[in-house]
């Protein structure tokens, strides 16, 4: 079987196969039988009817970054967009469009020399492509919605290789699937975003040592059960040089004067190990966290969604803390709030809207003998929050939890995407996903 095409095509042997299937979870050692990496929308639809005139299996990778690592499969034929890096800004329209291939990072650079910002996730190195198709939660979301709140129109090459637009106005079920139902619908070369206006925001971290995580965290609770729109914020425990802590890492992209006042909030009463907060580049409060993911890291996540931290959830939650079982482990609670979660459930397939807290267990190792005992403790501790009452979890925080877990996610809009799945990919070309399993 040959492949001949107008853009690199890599198989194994080949100078920089090994490179192109690495991912960011380095417990994901998959070794597809071709790596595709197109420059083209035509090269995409070229990539998609080889695949399927050759009974090939398609994954599709953005940036890479996925917790599951769904993006490399073993035998399969991998379309690799990491080529795929324009970004336009539109600056009289607030509007930008972007490639397939595009990271958080680079997106941001790019808008912020207008001044101009949408909501992105929180690490840099993520794909705009699988974040936005999920959901995507960051500093914004608050203000601004999810990213894919502020999708105007995607281009997308579908499960037979043909070209098609999704907008409200055209593919409009198509259009209403993609903002959420991630890769399940197509792979998409191009990314519409609204974007607003953003000079500076306030934020930054401040860190404590582990003993005052109860008192932080109770506070933290209490500031973002009234915390307006602008501001957001996420609870940390982590070890740093060997030393268990406890931090608030958050961003405020209000008025100066309020959000450096609302940003203090969270300072305890006497003075942190670390205050790190102040005026930023919304970059810089972009990367600020990346040094918590490093890429190549053996990782197991675990996010159920509390409604409320009650104090007995915090007691739960420190308690399980101090039981992780590497220094590269750690616990990051994320408040889902704002105009996130005011969209209705229905408008978009993102089905899960409203005020809540995202438990993030976030199991990391580099010693492969290591895997069973973190992925147990991290197992463990999930029970512990189910058993306070948490439930469901974002899409694109799951793993290999399975059918129900990605059907729980969706709520009540998991019967509309079925359908449409059904309509639009009734073969399952796009399997290698949170896969949703298509109804007639
Ligand atoms: C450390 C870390 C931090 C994170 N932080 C955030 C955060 O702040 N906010 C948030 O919302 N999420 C966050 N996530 C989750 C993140 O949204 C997902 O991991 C997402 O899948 C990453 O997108 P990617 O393109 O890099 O992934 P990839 O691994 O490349 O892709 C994952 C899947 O998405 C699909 N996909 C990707 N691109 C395309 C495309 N162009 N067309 C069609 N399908 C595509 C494919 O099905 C693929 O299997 C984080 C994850 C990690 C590991």
């Amino acid at each position: 079987m040959t492949l001949t095409m107008g853009c690199p095509v890599l198989c194994e042997g080949d100078e920089g196969y090994e490179a192109a299937r690495i991912v960011w979870n380095g417990m994901i050692d998959r070794k597809p039988r071709w790596i595709v990496r197109p420059h083209s929308i035509a090269d995409v639809m070229q990539a998609v009817r080889f695949a399927r005139e050759s009974g090939l299996p398609i994954c599709v990778r953005g940036g890479g970054h996925s917790v599951s690592g769904k993006s490399v499969a073993d035998g399969a034929l991998m379309v690799d967009l990491s080529l795929m890096k324009s970004i336009q800004v539109d600056p009289r329209r607030q509007t930008v469009v972007a490639q397939g291939g595009v990271k958080w990072g680079e997106f941001d650079a790019e808008t912020e020399k207008y001044e101009l910002a949408t909501t992105g996730g929180v690490i840099s190195s993520t794909g705009i492509g699988g974040l936005t198709l999920g959901g995507g939660i960051g500093w914004l979301m608050g203000e601004h919605g999810l990213s894919c709140d502020n999708l105007i129109s995607a281009d997308l090459v579908n499960a037979e290789g043909k070209h098609m637009k999704a907008s409200a106005a055209e593919n409009a079920d198509l259009f209403w699937a993609i903002r959420g139902g991630g890769g399940n619908f197509g792979i998409v070369t191009a990314f519409e975003f609204q974007l607003h206006p953003l000079k500076s925001v306030h934020g930054g971290v401040v860190l404590y040592p582990r003993q005052r995580a109860a008192e932080l965290i109770r506070q933290y609770r209490d500031i973002t059960l009234t915390a307006p729109d602008e501001l957001t914020a996420y609870a940390a425990l982590m070890t740093g040089h060997g030393a268990p802590l406890a931090g608030i890492a958050m961003c405020h992209s209000g008025e100066n004067g309020s959000a450096e006042r609302e940003v203090k909030q969270f300072l305890l009463a006497d003075p942190p190990i670390a205050d790190m907060t102040g005026e930023k580049k919304y970059t810089e409060i972009q990367s600020m966290l990346d040094f918590s993911a490093p890429a190549g890291l053996h990782y197991y996540f675990k996010c159920p969604f509390l409604r409320e931290l009650t104090d007995d959830a915090i007691d739960a939650i420190i308690d399980h803390a101090a039981s992780a079982p590497t220094e590269q482990t750690n616990v990051v609670i994320e408040h889902m709030h704002g105009a996130a979660s005011r969209v209705p459930a229905a408008e978009t397939a993102f089905g899960l809207r409203r005020v809540h807290y995202s438990i993030n267990i976030v199991a990391g190792w580099d010693d492969p003998s290591l895997a069973e005992s973190c992925i147990a403790w991290a197992r463990s501790f999930a029970s512990a929050m189910e058993a306070l009452g948490a439930s469901d979890a974002y899409v694109n925080y799951l793993g290999d939890e399975g059918a129900a877990a990605v059907k729980a996610s969706y709520g009540s809009n998991y019967d509309r995407l079925a359908r449409l799945k059904h309509r639009y990919d009734p073969e399952n070309v796009f399997q290698f996903n949170q896969n949703i399993v298509g109804i007639a």
